[in-house]
């Protein structure tokens, strides 16, 4: 068993935790019968949910009157995930969690006094009760991701463009700040495929949307919708941010080489750009965009045009 730190930023434990049986008799031991009790509420009441910030903010509360603490922190990093509850003291207890020998990120909790070690050997104890449900939660939320995600091009996909529209026209029309959608269309990818192979045509897809990533903000929301057609969701951007972005993803795909095997494969873009007004809902915001971008591909394909009422 690995000896607690409780200095300072210590963040070089790895211990595997999941025994029940392991956490009643060191809650037994360290707090009588009650801390048996306890510990089998806080296994259920970590079971009541599947969100990792939930389960991490309950995990707090639930072990709060057992070891004080100011604030918590737990990171994945491979996930992307950071959560942060109160704001950290001087002193910290950091482990690293994982389960059958999958990371499962690291916990640190703070506060401005020192843990001793009877604190420690408990803690350590008390996260038995956490692995498994933040597990589940890891799992949860990797199989919501992935029923978001368009798989060849990693791009979010149709779904959640329906739900980001939504929820982005509300915020903006309740702030009264401005939002912008590009709809944007490869051109004459059809003949793409038919001269060079689907193969080619799927990798065109891929490095279509690494150059428009490399023109967008981390705020921009990248969809695919369709098969060579991409929605970009501006959020507090207004109609000359969202052309000059627009002519720039636009130029960019053009002046890019896209290479095959020995083959390059000249591609452009036709761009759309619609920008919410009061009367805009979803549907609207997105037929206005799509309905630009086709009058770009009338206007002779590799250009932008604006949608009326912008
Ligand atoms: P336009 O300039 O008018 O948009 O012409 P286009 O050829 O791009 O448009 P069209 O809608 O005729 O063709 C789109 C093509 O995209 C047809 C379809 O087979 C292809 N496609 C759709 N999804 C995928 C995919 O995932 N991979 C590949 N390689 N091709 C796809
Ligand atoms: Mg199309
Ligand atoms: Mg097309």
């Amino acid at each position: 068993m690995p000896t607690p730190h409780t200095q300072p930023n210590d963040k070089d434990m790895v211990y595997e935790f999941g025994n029940l049986a392991l956490m009643s008799d060191a809650l037994v031991t360290e707090s009588g019968q009650g801390g048996l009790n306890r510990a089998l509420q806080i296994v259920s009441v970590l079971q009541t949910t599947l969100d990792c910030e939930s389960l991490i903010e309950i995990f707090s509360q639930e072990i709060s009157a057992m070891i004080p603490h100011q604030s918590v922190l737990y990171e994945h990093q491979t996930q992307g995930i950071r959560l942060e509850v109160c704001s950290p003291a001087r002193h910290s207890c950091s482990y690293q969690l994982s389960a059958a020998g999958q990371s499962l990120g690291e916990l640190t909790i703070t506060r401005s006094t020192v843990f001793n070690h009877q604190e420690t050997t408990l803690f350590e104890h008390l996260l038995c009760s956490l692995v498994y449900p933040l597990r589940n939660a890891l799992l949860y939320k990797g199989a919501l991701t992935a029923a978001l995600r368009d798989p060849l091009t990693g791009a979010n996909n149709r779904a959640a463009m329906n739900t980001a529209i939504i929820r982005e026209i509300e915020l903006a029309q309740r702030h009264n700040t401005p939002l912008s959608l590009i709809a944007l269309d490869i051109d004459l990818f059809k003949q793409i495929n038919d001269e060079y192979g689907h193969t080619a045509g799927d990798s065109i897809l891929q490095a279509v949307v690494g150059r428009i990533s490399e023109c967008t903000r981390s705020s921009d929301m990248l969809f695919r919708y369709g098969g060579e057609e991409f929605t970009i969701l501006l959020s507090n951007t207004a109609k000359d941010g969202a052309m000059l972005l627009a002519e720039r993803i636009r130029r960019t795909i053009y002046t890019s080489s896209y290479k095959y095997g020995n083959e390059l494969i000249p591609t452009s873009a036709s761009l759309g750009v619609a920008c919410v007004n009061a009367e805009d809902n979803a549907r609207t915001l997105f037929e206005r965009a799509d309905m630009a971008m086709y009058e770009a591909k009338n206007a002779g394909r590799n250009c932008v045009k604006l949608a009326a009422g912008s």
